[in-house]
């Protein structure tokens, strides 16, 4: 199993690219399908990115959704979610 922190940068990365197309949107001002379509897409990815990321960067010890990972340890646990025994 890989660990919590690379999985929650994977998924920041998947949001980052949703953001990235939500303002290729802007580039097709003129063209409001392509507009719509590059919007809907954006939104679309960052929400799947938010979605994985509540659903797989969970605390390997006690299952709890590990939001932004502040500090070494689990905030409901307090077990290191890096260690994964
Ligand atoms: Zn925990």
């Amino acid at each position: 199993m890989k660990n919590p922190v690379a999985k929650a940068w994977g998924c920041v990365g998947i949001m980052m690219i949703g953001v990235a197309l939500f303002m290729t949107s802007m580039a097709f001002i003129n063209d409001e399908t392509l507009m719509y379509l590059f919007i809907f897409l954006g939104v679309a990815v960052v929400i799947s990115g938010v979605v994985l990321h509540y659903k797989t960067v969970r605390c390997p010890h006690c299952g709890s959704h590990l939001g932004r990972l502040y500090g070494p340890r689990c905030p409901f646990c307090g077990e290191d979610y890096k260690k994964i025994d």
